[in-house]
């Protein structure tokens, strides 16, 4: 059974002014564990298909199941990751990573000891006490990241979570990133507007239109997905063939 299904959504957003169809007979299935990326033109309703998975809000018509369930608001096994990290910057490293714990009311001290063990594991056992203010951009993304994996969710959906970052710092914190969740087995939405990025973190290539958005083509990326951090994979030969051809379906959809 599919883990995520998108049943043939619309979505529109009403304002005084105008209505705005974001997004046109949306039909997608994620399987358990599976690593789906999202692309198409800026503008076009990722967000809003992110927005809807995380169930912010309810899709005009259509239906979004999870775990086999219509989903009718937010769920405690779905994780979100924006671009920017929102961080507390008057609270140390240790104490951003628990927010959610706490809001949650789960207990303090099992949810401190894996606060503690995952800020280890993924490398930032020397950084507990810090003030985020002290980290890099790369390790504040790598905090909330943890931060979201504490409460342990089947899901993360990641918007555009490295788009404020400079090139280096994007490309080996997806390097980081992508083995923390196959490590997790996560099932993951990444939207990104970034083709490199989607193709190589991803097991499937999802493509959208513009707006209103719908999704026009489907890519399995069978090279090496899950064997080699992203970086590597960009230096595969399969690499540009894939490249090649998402960007001539996305080109269609963007205007210069
Ligand atoms: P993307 O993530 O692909 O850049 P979005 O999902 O953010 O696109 O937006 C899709 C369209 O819906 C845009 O035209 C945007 O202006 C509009 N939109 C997004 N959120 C709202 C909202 N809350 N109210 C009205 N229009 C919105």
């Amino acid at each position: 059974m599919a883990q995520i299904e998108v049943r043939g959504v619309s979505h529109r957003y009403f304002t005084m002014k105008e209505e705005t169809e974001a997004l046109r007979n949306v039909n997608l299935q994620v399987e358990t564990g599976e690593f789906v990326s999202i692309v198409g033109p800026s503008g076009c309703g990722k967000s809003t298909l992110l927005s809807l998975l995380a169930g912010m809000i309810r899709p005009t018509q259509g239906e979004v199941r999870l775990f086999g369930e219509l989903l009718t608001g937010p769920s405690r096994r779905v994780g979100y990751m924006l671009q920017n990290d929102s961080l507390f910057e008057w609270r140390d490293v240790l104490h951003n990573v628990l927010i959610g714990a706490e809001v949650r009311g789960l207990d303090r001290e099992p949810a401190r000891r894996r606060a503690l063990e995952l800020l280890e594991r993924y490398g930032l056992g020397g950084f507990v006490g810090h003030s985020p203010k002290q980290l890099s951009g790369g390790m504040r993304q790598r905090v909330a990241l943890i931060r979201t994996l504490l409460l342990d969710p089947d899901i993360l959906l990641l918007d555009e979570p490295f788009s404020a970052l400079d090139y280096q710092t994007r490309l080996s914190l997806g390097d980081e990133v992508a083995g923390i969740l196959r490590d997790q087995g996560k099932t993951v939405v990444l939207v990104t507007h970034d083709i490199a990025e989607a193709i190589t973190m991803a097991d499937r290539v999802v493509v959208m239109s513009r707006r209103p958005a719908t999704i026009t083509a489907e890519h399995p990326v069978r090279y090496a997905a899950g064997r080699l951090p992203p970086t590597a994979l960009r230096k595969e030969p399969e690499f540009s063939r894939y490249f090649n051809r998402v960007w001539e379906e996305l080109k269609d959809h963007v205007r210069v």
